[in-house]
């Protein structure tokens, strides 16, 4: 993930997004590459798992179509384990890889039905992830989303219905031993042009977002040929400057809630 989501009125600092929900314990953030959480939503990952939350993060691919000088069983390996890493940076120990093939997700019921058995094993209350919508701004000319994050969006919004559903999926409760999980009660957008709620950051929780996104290092280095640590807080620190724009100038995260 490389463009950031730009908000259309970023005039004042007058609070104009609520506060998320806190009334949950367990999230699973589903997105589709490795990094796709660190451009942004770790930091609040960090403020979650410093308050007694459990984050599991699920990755829809091992990003191996990521790095343009690293072929891609390399880079999967790479970046499977800088994940790992990162994933650590803010809290999350359990990190599940799917293995859909990366660039070339498709919307349907295989990637469906994946999800939903992730949401079914873990049975979270708050679901997170990452830009569903066609671009990443919402004015005229904002940047196209690709097609990874808008295919893997809208199936984790659609899979929260899919897990709660006994008729859907049937052979993951006859031969998985699962149940169908219906206690979602939000989905959380990360980086919309359309966002609604703001969970504010503390210092510890963005130096941990920081080092969240520092140990994607291949993918930045090959990416960029700035500083990784200024790449680095150019962006984490560029993104909650923005949304604090939006909340009363308290660095924040912000989210699109889809209550479910
Ligand atoms: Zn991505």
């Amino acid at each position: 993930m490389t463009a950031t989501a730009q908000t259309a009125d970023e005039g004042g600092t007058a609070p104009r997004l609520a506060p998320m929900p806190q009334e949950w314990t367990r999230a699973l953030a589903v997105v589709a590459h490795p990094d796709d959480l660190e451009y942004g939503a770790s930091s609040a990952v960090a403020e979650w798992t410093a308050d007694g939350k459990e984050v599991v993060y699920v990755l829809a691919t091992r990003g191996e179509a990521g790095i343009d000088t690293m072929e891609p069983g390399e880079a999967a390996r790479v970046r499977e384990a800088e994940q790992r890493a990162s994933a650590a940076a803010v809290g999350v120990s359990e990190v599940e890889f799917l293995g859909h093939r990366d660039g070339v997700l498709e919307e349907g019921p295989a990637l469906r039905r994946d999800i939903a058995a992730a949401i079914r094993r873990h049975r979270p209350e708050l679901v997170v992830t990452i830009n569903h919508r066609e671009t990443w701004g919402d004015a005229p000319g904002s940047p196209w989303n690709t097609p990874d994050h808008r295919v893997l969006g809208r199936s984790v919004l659609d899979a929260v219905g899919d897990a709660g559903n006994r008729w859907i999926f049937t052979d993951q409760l006859e031969q998985d031993g699962v149940l169908p999980w219906d206690g979602v009660r939000w989905v959380a957008v990360a980086a919309s042009p359309a966002v609604t709620h703001a969970v504010e950051v503390g210092e510890e929780a963005v130096r941990k977002g920081l080092a969240s996104l520092l140990e994607h290092r291949a993918y930045i280095e090959a990416l960029t040929d700035e500083d990784p640590e200024t790449y680095a807080r150019g962006i984490v620190l560029g993104g909650l400057d923005r949304y604090a724009r939006l909340n009363g100038g308290r660095r924040s995260v912000a989210f699109e809630l889809f209550p479910c």
